[in-house]
């Protein structure tokens, strides 16, 4: 995706300018494939927007969107159509725009009715096949949604993403309506299909936490920006964004004793319809400084291709000792 942006229309007032929030502000990313992307941020971060967009579930307001050398920014019709069969996603909350009275058979064996013109019993074989896949039984095929635990749910919804035969999988917080342990099981459902499958994979999550062990590289948003973007070893060993460390000292601590080095994320999420001018994080940064308040940052591309984007983070990661970095 190169320059990506997305506005949205705000509340409409009468006798008042209209407003728009900036959900996604000029990004520039390349997902690759087989990896798996995450895009971490706050609620109201744009991740959610940003996955639309790359995906082409949403329209851009500006920008292009590349899908494997081409262009489908403005993709329509039957391209358009073959595209929503390639790139699938995983909502949080599989069921809540389907019909209740739907079977679980109508539910996962819909795409393949919608896009494949598939007739009633090579459906029902490829359902059965494709609940095989995520580790239910065939049986369940006439059952509704609702006798159903919400992790299996979750596997339902990884069911009916599959069905199209999809080559990129948007994992929308996946897990994050699921219990802490259920979600590992999901989390290494979707390890496994990757594999098997040879899928690439975008996870969007407000937490750190659940995408370490799933994730190869991951950006992480801040108020429609991606404020870094590095390997996941090198964000969690060696955050260089002070929003970054942050969320990290935030994050549960495996290892109980471990003193914080970095002050927890202080203040609210500011209003995204009026960001903050200069670099956005310096309403909430403790290093921010007149020049933060004034100028926004340039994105700095790094060595390995690694990204950051702020004013101060060679002095500030020279300080903890965390990372010696040669100025570029
Ligand atoms: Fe903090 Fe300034 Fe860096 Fe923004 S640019 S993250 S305010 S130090
Ligand atoms: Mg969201």
């Amino acid at each position: 995706a190169f320059d990506l942006s997305k506005r949205f229309a705000g509340p409409t007032r009468l006798f008042a300018p209209k407003r728009y929030v900036t959900a996604v502000d000029r990004i520039s990313l390349a997902v690759y494939p087989g990896e798996t992307l995450a895009i971490v941020g706050e609620s109201g971060s744009g991740k959610s927007t940003l996955g639309r967009l790359l995906l082409r579930l949403l329209a851009a307001s500006e920008g292009r969107v590349y899908y494997q050398g081409e262009e489908i920014t403005h993709a329509s019709g039957a391209r358009l159509n073959q595209l929503r069969r390639e790139l699938q996603i995983i909502f949080q909350d599989p069921f809540a725009s389907l019909n209740p009275r739907m079977t679980v058979e109508q539910i996962v064996g819909e795409p393949l009715w919608l896009h494949q013109k598939m007739g009633k019993a090579e459906r029902q074989a490829r359902v059965s096949e494709l609940l095989g896949t995520v580790g239910l039984p065939a049986a369940w095929a006439r059952r509704y949604p609702h006798e159903f635990s919400g992790g299996q749910r979750q596997r339902i919804g990884i069911a009916r993403a599959l069905a199209s035969g999809p080559k990129l999988l948007l994992g929308d917080e996946p897990v994050s309506a699921l219990d802490v342990s259920v979600q590992a099981q999901v989390v290494n459902l979707l390890e496994t299909l990757k594999q098997q499958l040879g899928l690439t994979m975008i996870i969007v999550a407000h937490g750190l936490a659940v995408i370490r062990h799933m994730s190869d590289r991951v950006a992480v948003m801040y108020l429609g920006q991606i404020v870094e973007m590095a390997t996941v070893d090198e964000i969690f060993d060696a955050p260089l964004h002070p929003y970054t460390q942050a969320l990290i000292a935030s994050a549960p601590q495996p290892q109980p004793g471990i003193v914080r080095e970095t002050p927890l994320l202080q203040g609210d999420l500011p209003n995204p319809a009026s960001p903050p001018q200069g670099c956005r994080f310096h309403t909430r940064c403790p290093f921010a400084t007149d020049e933060c308040q004034q100028r926004e940052p340039i994105t700095q591309v790094l060595e390995g291709g690694r990204q950051v984007s702020c004013h101060r983070w060679q002095e500030i990661n020279r300080d903890r000792g965390v990372i010696q970095i040669a100025p570029p």
